[in-house]
């Protein structure tokens, strides 16, 4: 589904990631971790396509295609969702409204007709289940006054109702209290499927308590210094990141 390699890329003219080289599968989940500054959000918004970002060297195929050549709305469009370390609070943007609209976009892409407004409340009805989140949030502004980790569930329920193949998920984990982590996870579980994959970036290992990455990848100033199974986050949590840097060594 994913293939980055020899990945280069700059913001504000500083380098910041150093030559990744990553493959993801459809079904399969990832889970990058590493020290703050390290550039495990540059990677997620490199992918996303983010516009401050820019592919200094290296190439990004995203099923076969360069994803460089599309921009952020293709990729959205295609299947490419991310959700934001910072959700950012849209004013006189109803949530319901956003999120229908994406939503059919996606639809429209399909060749399939848009939901009206009812018809997208039945739809998204499930999702909210999902993660147990209240009606009343659709009807409010995009993530406007949601606390911390209302806007992390909102950021998943997106994704629901998205129901991307890539989902690029940055530190979903950060400011959930233990009840909303579980939730959060749980939902993530629920829409891990054999069609499609999940990078998870994350900066501790509690996440991955609750969701089981098929690798694990260590991220240090723009390198992968070391992948491995589920265990190796287990082993960064007794070692910490400095044990990867001293023990290993690094191409390029
Ligand atoms: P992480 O998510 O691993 O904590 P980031 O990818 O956010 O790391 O950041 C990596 C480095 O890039 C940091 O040193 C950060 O200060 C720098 N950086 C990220 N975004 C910008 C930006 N828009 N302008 C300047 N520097 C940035
Ligand atoms: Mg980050
Ligand atoms: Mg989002």
């Amino acid at each position: 589904m994913l293939t980055i390699k020899n990945l280069h890329a700059e913001v504000e003219g500083e380098k910041i990631l150093r030559g990744i080289d990553l493959e993801i599968k459809a079904g399969e989940v990832h889970a990058v971790m590493g020290p703050n500054g390290s550039g495990k959000s540059t990677l997620a918004k490199i992918i996303a396509g983010h516009p401050s970002y820019e592919i200094t060297d290296g190439q990004i195929l995203y099923e076969g295609e360069d994803l460089a050549e599309m921009e952020p709305d293709e990729r959205a469009r295609k299947g490419v969702f991310m959700a934001f370390q910072y959700p950012v609070e849209i004013p006189g943007v109803s949530n319901s409204m956003l999120m229908r609209e994406s939503y059919n976009q996606l639809r429209k892409e399909n060749g399939e007709d848009p939901l009206d407004p009812l018809e997208f409340e039945d739809y998204v009805a499930e999702k909210l289940k999902l993660v147990e989140m209240d009606a009343k949030f659709l009807e409010r502004n995009v993530n406007a006054g949601f606390s911390g980790g209302e806007k992390k569930r909102n950021e998943i329920l997106q994704m629901a109702v998205l129901n991307p193949k890539l989902s690029l998920l940055d530190e979903t984990d950060s400011g959930l209290d233990i009840d909303a982590l579980r939730i959060v996870s749980e939902g993530i579980n629920k829409l891990s499927g054999k069609d499609n994959a999940i990078l998870l970036v994350t900066h501790y290992q509690r996440i991955l308590n609750y969701i089981t990455p098929d690798y694990v990848h260590v991220l240090v100033n723009g390198r992968i210094h070391k992948s491995g199974g589920k265990e190796l986050a287990l082993e960064l949590e007794e070692h910490g990141y400095e044990w990867v840097t001293a023990n290993t060594e690094v191409n390029g």
